[in-house]
């Protein structure tokens, strides 16, 4: 058949010119009347009525399957089962949803104060104020600072432990400032809910650009570029990092010593989020 085609091939035209003829007798007379018999109009005859060139009849095929797409509609049945879930899903954020916290801040129990230990002042102009942390975290921190001054570093502690008590004056301030509960959340954590109760959590800055204590600005210290590859050796870790899982604003200078097993069991909840 491909020998029969070859010469065929290169007749093609006489042959188009005898079969063009012989189609129009076809058309004329009788639909069975080629396919029947002849072997030469067998594979040629029905392209080339609408198909004068070779080539084009490869073309056709891919289009005419590209037609048919049924399965369009096989996603709708899920539709409408999707509101439902939403619908019943209360309005509040994942974060407030969950038992327990205030806007995010998670519950804390005020350490005893016999274990607490003075970590050094903060001064600033003729204000000073002795800070404590608890034992464990004291004598990390004083590691810390240490190792910070063999850096050329100054570590300045801003704000260790913080009775319940306190931070309630804190936040009462920071609900006047803000205008809301919610909004001064973000800021500050409520009383019973600061890290700063355990004694294990402490705000640091760095003592040569003190305008940058307590703003997000303190990122870009040395003091927290040092802070942010080597805290993690004496066991400190920043409790509110950017888009952290408590949905609590970044703070570069809020540090939590996380070291021992007492001190882990503190945030276990926080770091488990
Ligand atoms: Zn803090």
């Amino acid at each position: 058949m491909k020998g029969f085609q070859k010469v065929f091939g290169q007749f093609q035209f006489v042959v188009i010119s005898i079969l063009t003829t012989a189609v129009i007798v076809w058309l004329a007379a009788s639909l069975q009347w080629i396919p029947a018999d002849s072997p030469v109009s067998e594979e040629q005859s029905p392209q080339l009525p609408a198909q004068p060139t070779v080539e084009t009849p490869q073309e056709l095929p891919p289009s005419a399957q590209s037609k048919p797409t049924p399965p369009l509609y096989e996603n709708l049945p899920s539709i409408p089962n999707e509101p439902q879930p939403n619908i019943n899903t209360p309005p509040t954020s994942p974060i407030a949803s969950k038992p327990q916290d205030f806007y995010g801040h998670l519950p804390y129990a005020e350490n005893d104060s016999n274990r607490l230990v003075s970590i050094g002042d903060f001064t600033r102009g003729a204000y000073r104020r002795t800070e404590y942390l608890d034992q464990e975290a004291a004598a990390a921190f004083s590691q810390l600072v240490d190792a910070a001054a063999k850096a050329n570093l100054t570590l300045q502690p801003i704000s260790g432990f913080r009775s319940v008590k306190d931070q309630a004056e804190l936040f009462d301030k920071q609900v006047q400032k803000r205008g809301s509960q919610q909004a001064a959340a973000k800021f500050s954590a409520p009383p019973g809910f600061s890290e700063h109760h355990t004694g294990y959590a402490i705000d640091i800055g760095d003592r040569n650009q003190p305008d940058k204590d307590l703003k997000v600005a303190f990122e870009d210290t040395t003091a927290y570029r040092w802070l942010s590859n080597n805290a993690s050796r004496y066991g400190f870790e920043l409790s509110f990092p950017r888009s952290n899982a408590q949905g609590v604003n970044f703070e570069p200078w809020h540090w939590r010593y996380v070291k021992t097993s007492r001190a882990a069991v503190q945030f276990a909840s926080a770091r488990n989020l």
